[in-house]
């Protein structure tokens, strides 16, 4: 048989996760918190399970969920979908992502992704038969230069990606931005899929830039979120899309095919507990600390950096200490020197390789302090 991928290789965080293991390293590599979630959030989900509710959850999600997650659009950012037809609870940000693609995209489509990008973007695109644009960003700040974006739009343009607060850099849009693209995809039949995941981990008083605050952005987009970056359960994989009416329709008749419906237990959990605002309003203040301690420990290594606006990872520029390439270097840190991270090139263009390693400080204390003291070392 013709593979549908056959450039495709396996995922970067299964890799370095894998490699870290083996060599028993410190793990800043996959993104993923390292200390337990709220014990409270757990042991709603297991009072949930004793209660019965092991069975198929409905199709779209929990109402319950659905409506407190309605509230949450209302209370952050006056902006109202309707719990009924405009949220679809789903198996994490990777399924909304796949789902809202696949719903959209036809052969021959072209999608603008900006890189470095998350790595389920494109492998989605080109499963449908799609053509992936990509513009490529640079270190330090990866900011868009709206003009090569206005260059690259044109009439197979069906849909762009955004990713704000940014994996991996740790940039965030700004208002200008998101003024920007709204300008460039009024009037046009084009679609944004903005994937929000970090929405709530964002530092030094930055704004999250949702498209929702947007109104005629709002009206052509998909948001996807995750409650695993925002409750510290990735392993739960439990997420959400939220879009206009006309655009969730088409969503939800692949939904219902590529998964049907999610965890049951745990939605019925999230509903109680996504009722605390400060369940989610906490997360930015918990991750600058960590980010400051991190900074703060490596400060004196040979590794220069621009301070993460936002998500839970430093990309450190190592050009001071190797010349090696990103990935040859993130391989050799692993097994050499006992700390893994993510080669940037990975998400870029041709691999462009610009010296860059991601770190994850979801890390307990005790965890940055042992990865800080070996990067001091290096
Ligand atoms: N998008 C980005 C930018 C991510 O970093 C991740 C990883 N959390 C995802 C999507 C996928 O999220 P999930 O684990 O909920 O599938
Ligand atoms: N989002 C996580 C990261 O960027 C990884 C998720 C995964 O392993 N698929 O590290």
């Amino acid at each position: 048989h013709q593979s549908k991928l056959p450039n495709l290789e396996t995922t970067i965080f299964s890799v370095m996760s894998a490699l870290a293991h083996k060599h028993k390293a410190i793990n800043l590599s996959q993104g993923f918190p390292d200390f337990k979630g709220d014990q409270k959030l757990i042991d709603l989900v297991s009072a949930n399970m004793n209660a019965g509710y092991n069975y198929y959850a409905p199709m779209p999600g929990v109402l319950k969920l659905r409506e407190a997650i309605a509230k949450k659009y209302d209370d952050l950012y006056s902006s109202t979908y309707n719990p009924d037809n405009e949220i679809t609870v789903t198996a994490g940000a990777t399924q909304a992502i796949y789902t809202a693609i696949t719903a959209l995209i036809r052969p021959g489509d072209e999608v603008i992704v900006f890189r470095p990008a998350y790595d389920c973007y494109i492998p989605s695109i080109e499963l449908n038969g799609g053509k992936a644009i990509s513009i490529q960003l640079h270190k330090p700040d990866y900011k868009i230069d709206w003009n090569n974006v206005a260059k690259a739009i044109n009439n197979n343009t069906k849909m762009i990606i955004i990713n704000t607060p940014h994996n991996p850099s740790g940039t965030v849009f700004s208002k200008e931005d998101m003024l920007q693209l709204q300008k460039l995809t009024n009037n046009t039949n084009i679609v944004v899929l903005s994937d929000e995941v970090y929405e709530h981990i964002i530092f030094d008083d930055e704004q999250h830039q949702s498209v929702c605050l947007f109104p005629e952005l709002k009206s052509r987009s998909f948001i996807t979120a995750s409650f695993g970056k925002t409750f510290h359960n990735t392993g739960w994989k439990t997420g959400y899309c939220c879009a206009p009416k006309e655009l969730m329709d088409e969503f939800v008749k692949v939904h219902q095919f590529n998964v049907f419906s999610v965890n049951h237990p745990i939605q019925l959990a999230l509903a109680v507990y996504l009722e605390e605002p400060n369940h989610y309003l906490d997360l930015s203040q918990l991750f600058q600390e960590k980010r400051d301690l991190f900074l703060n420990l490596i400060k004196d290594s040979k590794f220069t950096f621009t301070p993460s606006k936002g998500t839970y990872f430093q990309a450190l520029d190592y050009s001071n200490i190797s010349n090696e390439n990103d990935y040859d270097l993130a391989i050799r840190l692993t097994k050499e020197h006992g700390i893994a991270s993510i080669p940037i090139s990975v998400f870029n263009k041709n691999k462009l390789d610009e010296k860059m390693l991601r770190f994850c400080f979801a890390k307990t204390d005790d965890t940055l302090k042992r990865g800080a003291e070996i990067l001091c070392n290096i």
